[in-house]
């Protein structure tokens, strides 16, 4: 058996500025926080991770400074002195010392598979069945909440060939300013891409009856989680009349959810993202219980850097289930990065890292610029 004794674990908060703001529902945000985890290995192997969060503990309650916090005095003292090759036990010794905390755990499992990939000298995509794609195109996050803001973004990406689908932040305003913001953007953009809506879970079931169908009607193609986290019921009846797609986020992150999802039938499409769900081996878990029930899954993101961005992409290269796109734009979105080699995109694509482990390594410069002190 391999083994590759785990020695010590660093995490460092970094704060990345971005290139412009981000709102959220819930938040506007300037510049990205992140833990970033080192483990070391006795044989002197490192891998690395990364945790964060849309700016904030609003989404899941989790925030760089927990996360920092209970991976330092939890999590990481119950990894020191075990075998860093046996993830399925590291995962099961986590959930042991700290119940929920998903955005810890996949930092740490993150750099778990950065270290097996080194050691067996194959990309991360080949611990979950190996290459069936190299590459996705993007789904690029409008978020400025000003139209004419966005469509000029929107013509400068379709023009630099970054990306041709969007996706637009909803939720912070009116439902009636969401609509004539929709009926703005979609005449803007005038049938050259495609439009999906995040609500990010504020509207009521009644709201989205009432306003749906007009977001449909201007040319909005998707709708992302209308109503509360737990509400699937009722997404399940907002999906029976809705003209568009539905896109659950807040309601799918454990492999139950999806069982519940499934079963009401409450969305076309699910939205991973391999923090909440508490890393690699998790998400997959889920890919593979939603393509039992035959649903398609997309590649959500809370803007991570290239560590979380090359993390996913390998999941993505790898699983065919994950076939309604992706919005893994993090690292275009910040304005630096904290490591050699960041991920590419290219040709309106996003492209997987072909080198052993996740394919990225840290650069310790930036890392001590960006610390947070
Ligand atoms: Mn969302």
């Amino acid at each position: 058996m391999n083994t590759e004794i785990i020695e010590k674990i660093d995490t460092t908060i970094i704060d990345l500025p971005l290139k412009r703001i981000h709102k959220f529902a819930a938040t506007t945000i300037n510049s990205k926080s992140f833990v970033i985890v080192q483990i070391y290995t006795k044989n002197g192997v490192v891998g690395i991770g990364e945790a964060t969060t849309p700016g904030g503990p609003w989404w899941a309650g989790e925030a760089v400074e927990t996360i920092k916090v209970m991976i330092d005095s939890y999590l990481a003292p119950a990894l020191v002195g075990e075998n860093a090759l046996q993830i399925n036990t590291l995962l099961q010794k986590m959930d042991c010392v700290a119940a929920n905390n998903p955005f810890a755990k996949a930092a740490l499992e993150i750099a778990l598979l950065d270290i097996k990939g080194q050691v067996l000298r194959v990309p991360i995509y080949d611990l979950f069945g190996g290459l069936s794609r190299e590459s996705m195109a993007l789904k690029w996050p409008l978020a400025q909440g000003d139209a004419k803001a966005d469509i000029e973004e929107a013509e400068q990406l379709m023009s630099s060939n970054i990306a041709q689908e969007f996706k637009v932040k909803m939720g912070y305003m009116s439902p009636e300013d969401d609509v004539n913001y929709i009926a703005e953007l979609c005449r803007g953009l005038n049938g050259k891409a495609t439009l999906l809506g995040d609500l990010n879970a504020t509207w009521s079931e009644l709201t989205t009856q009432k306003y749906l169908p007009d977001l449909a009607a201007h040319g909005m193609d998707m709708i992302e989680q209308p109503v509360a986290a737990w509400n699937r019921q009722a997404l399940a009846r907002i999906r029976d009349f809705s003209p568009i797609p539905i896109l659950a986020d807040e309601s799918i992150c454990t492999p139950q959810d999806v069982n519940e999802i499934g079963n009401l039938h409450a969305a076309d499409m699910l939205s991973l993202k391999i923090f909440k769900h508490g890393g690699l081996t998790r998400t997959h878990q889920i890919i593979q219980i939603a393509a039992a029930f035959g649903i398609s899954c997309y590649a959500g993101t809370f803007l991570e850097s290239s560590i979380g961005t090359a993390a996913f992409m390998h999941l993505v290269a790898s699983q065919n289930n994950i076939d309604g796109g992706n919005e893994l734009v993090g690292p275009i979105w910040l304005a630096d990065d904290i490591v050699q080699q960041p991920v590419q995109y290219k040709d309106n694509h996003i492209w997987a890292k072909q080198e052993p482990g996740l394919g990225v390594s840290l650069d310790q410069d930036k890392l001590s610029h960006y610390q947070r002190v």
